[in-house]
């Protein structure tokens, strides 16, 4: 075999179609026979189910898991003359959101163990703002590769200081946090359906929920142009429709979720079990909490030489995210951060390393990743 084959891939979108192909198949040919490809039947099926899968009062479905971001911020009134609250260890769409909409950025360092918001970061900058930047009207917690943040103290501390709080629900579909899902805890929740998320569409797409059914109006405006009524705006909206063929997909795709979490959840299992005694820490889970491993994410202090190896036996790692947002060349030197500097964010991004996890994983692909791991 040649060393550089990949056997065990790190993601496979392909491998969740083809896991449901005959009923994504039937679901796109639907879609196309119908005639109606855009905010139709599918769309509006999809959200109901989504809603009720996710325990909200409603679900729209939009372009991206970006435009989810800027559609729940504009929907809450939010733009110039705004900062909003994130982390700086995360995808970067969750800060270009922000900027999207023409408000400010505070980015915040993240808790070393769970990778998520530091709930006393967040207190301190709510508290004692950090000189020249508009006031904070929203937080963004991103729940981080199927952890959920501490929301409960950032929740407290945001409405003691009147701002919203947006759940970036992207790597967390279906996580839990005293026993209920996230998304279900802020005003507002967003989720990318990119296709390599839990939840995932063969192309863009993007859910948010809210229990607040103005909100939730507002926002379906929004992503039309602003309409309530066809061709009349009623105030200034964008377009981010998430089409018929992606609803018709992601219908079938939101079936087979739970079985896919919980799949998550066994491989998850499977590589603590082979990291047990190893000189690598398997990943620290919340207290009262469930993960949903997006990504199953070690820290690996000689990170290189781990990933070669790994590759050498055919096995694919990622690094999520190799620069932290505030260090990237597009935002380094020109956005603002608060007290802890993002120390912990930029030692993250030095060491984290992605294994492979999809539900199509194999037991005997699992089990060569388990091999290796026993062998570092
Ligand atoms: C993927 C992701 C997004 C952006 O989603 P797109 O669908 O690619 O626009 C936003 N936030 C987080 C945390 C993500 O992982």
């Amino acid at each position: 075999m040649n060393a550089t084959t990949i056997t065990v891939p790190q993601a496979d979108p392909g491998a969740g179609y083809r896991a449901q192909k005959e009923a994504i198949d039937a679901a796109v040919a639907r879609a196309l026979a119908s005639g109606w490809y855009i905010l139709g039947k599918e769309g509006e099926a999809f959200e109901q189910e989504y809603a009720a899968w996710q325990g909200a009062a409603r679900a729209i479905g939009c372009a991206n898991g970006t435009d989810a971001l800027t559609l729940a911020l504009r929907g809450l009134g939010i733009g110039p003359g705004a900062t909003v609250v994130t982390v700086s260890h995360t995808a970067v769409a969750t800060v270009a959101a922000i900027e999207m909409v023409g408000a400010t950025p505070l980015l915040l360092d993240i808790d070393p163990d769970t990778y998520t918001m530091d709930p006393e970061e967040l207190a301190a900058v709510l508290e004692d703002p950090p000189p020249g930047l508009p006031p904070i009207r929203a937080v963004i917690p991103v729940h981080l590769y199927g952890q959920a943040c501490d929301l409960k103290p950032m929740l407290r501390a945001a409405q003691a200081h009147g701002a919203a709080l947006i759940e970036d629900c992207s790597q967390a579909h279906g996580a839990l946090l005293d026993n209920v899902k996230v998304g279900n805890h802020g005003q507002v929740a967003c989720y990318s359906l990119y296709p390599t998320k839990n939840l995932g569409a063969l192309g863009d797409g993007g859910v948010i929920t809210t229990n607040d059914t103005a909100l939730a109006d507002r926002i379906a405006a929004i992503r039309q142009y602003g309409w309530r009524e066809r061709y009349i705006s009623a105030e200034v909206g964008v377009n981010s429709r998430l089409d018929e063929l992606q609803a018709a997909i992601l219908r079938v795709k939101l079936t087979v979720l739970d079985a896919g979490i919980a799949r998550r959840e066994a491989i998850a299992a499977a590589y603590d079990a082979a990291l047990a005694g190893s000189r690598l820490a398997s990943p620290v889970r919340r207290p009262g909490s469930r993960h949903v491993f997006h990504q199953y994410v070690l820290r690996v202090p000689d990170r290189a030489q781990v990933m070669a190896r790994l590759r050498a036996e055919g096995i694919a790692t990622a690094i999520h995210y190799p620069q932290p947002v505030h260090l990237q060349p597009a935002y380094r030197g020109r956005t603002a951060l608060g007290p802890a500097g993002c120390a912990e964010t930029a030692r993250a991004a030095e060491e984290v390393m992605s294994l492979p996890m999809f539900p199509e994983l194999t037991d005997a692909q699992v089990e060569r990743v388990c091999e290796a791991l026993r062998r570092l």
